[in-house]
């Protein structure tokens, strides 16, 4: 937790508070702000304009960003309260399981929440395979005129792939805990494939790690791989590659994102197992939404499944 910082006053703009470190920091300024970027530009203009229309632009700031800042605020109060909800029902679940198997009495499993991958399956429509198709020669042809890696800007696909790595040497070192990890996966069907579209989150690093494997492929050679791959079936609004039994993609034609992701829960997991702290046996509470879309509802998704799992010891 981190320590609570003293409020010595109030942000002229918004009217949060202000600490005293912040304050010294802003000594001599006319107008004390919080550290919010656009109180700070607001704050700014005092400068720049002439007073009345300061004091017009001012007004009209300041209520603009109390109306972000309440929308922002009731977005929270709104996440907090299925956390807490969602939270109080899993523990309930997790009472009732026990009172029903008397032998977990002693040592009951430990609460997994898992959410869920969507259902419905169609053809691909041409719309999403024309979008797929121009993404992959996008990022094939940036691969391509890249001498390696380091020539790619740094995104989030290159940070995925410093994950990945440190995801690969978990996993070496843990066989069980990929094939825990793998069966937790398969359960929940894909909830993070949900947000996977006509990218499937396939980058120049992904295409650049195959060209350095094997330097002599082809631009069309790369594409052919992909969209060969394609299932006959999707899964409707979810990625292009996601199917009913799971990814169609091998492993080493996945993206370093599709690689390296896991959600908070396996996340957790995977630390407790790595601290050689992990339970003998979770209990996984699958809830309807997916890993993307948990808080877009009025209230709590409803519990789709509760399922024992042993975890190898
Ligand atoms: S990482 Fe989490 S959300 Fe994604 S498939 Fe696995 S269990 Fe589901
Ligand atoms: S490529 Fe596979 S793992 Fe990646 S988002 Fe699509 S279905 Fe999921
Ligand atoms: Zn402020």
């Amino acid at each position: 937790m981190q320590p609570m910082e003293t409020v010595f006053a109030r942000c002229a703009v918004c009217d949060s508070p202000v600490s005293l470190a912040n304050a010294l920091l802003q000594k001599g300024k006319p107008l004390l702000v919080c550290r919010d970027f656009e109180c700070q530009r607001v704050a700014g203009l005092q400068a720049t304009l002439p007073p009345v229309l300061f004091k017009t632009q001012f007004d009209f700031q300041r209520q603009r960003i109390l109306a972000r800042k309440e929308q922002e605020a009731a977005r929270k109060r709104h996440i907090d309260a299925i956390e807490q909800a969602e939270a109080q029902e899993n523990e309930q679940v997790l009472q009732q399981f026990v009172a029903d198997h008397a032998e977990h009495a002693d040592s009951p499993p430990q609460l997994l929440a898992l959410p869920s991958g969507r259902e419905g399956l169609a053809p691909l429509a041409d719309a999403r395979l024309q979008q797929y198709r121009q993404h992959l020669e996008t990022v094939i042809q940036q691969a391509l005129d890249c001498a390696d890696v380091n020539d790619l800007p740094s995104d989030q696909h290159a940070d995925a792939q410093a994950t990945r790595l440190k995801v690969d040497n978990l996993f070496e070192a843990n066989p069980a805990l990929q094939a825990v990890s793998d069966r937790l996966c398969a359960q929940c069907k894909g909830g993070c494939c949900a947000a996977g579209a006509e990218h499937a989150y396939l980058s120049a690093f992904t295409i650049r790690r195959q060209l350095d494997a094997e330097p002599d492929l082809t631009a069309d050679v790369i594409l052919q791989r992909y969209l060969q791959a394609l299932p006959a079936e999707s899964v409707t609004g979810a990625c292009v590659n996601q199917t009913a039994s799971g990814c169609v993609l091998p492993r080493e034609l996945r993206s370093d994102v599709c690689n390296s992701y896991y959600c908070d829960s396996l996340r957790k997991l995977q630390r407790e197992w790595a601290a050689g702290e992990a339970p003998a046996a979770v209990l996984v509470v699958q809830r309807s939404n997916t890993n993307w879309n948990r808080f877009e509802g009025e209230g709590v998704n409803p519990v789709v499944g509760v399922t024992l799992v042993d975890l190898p010891q």
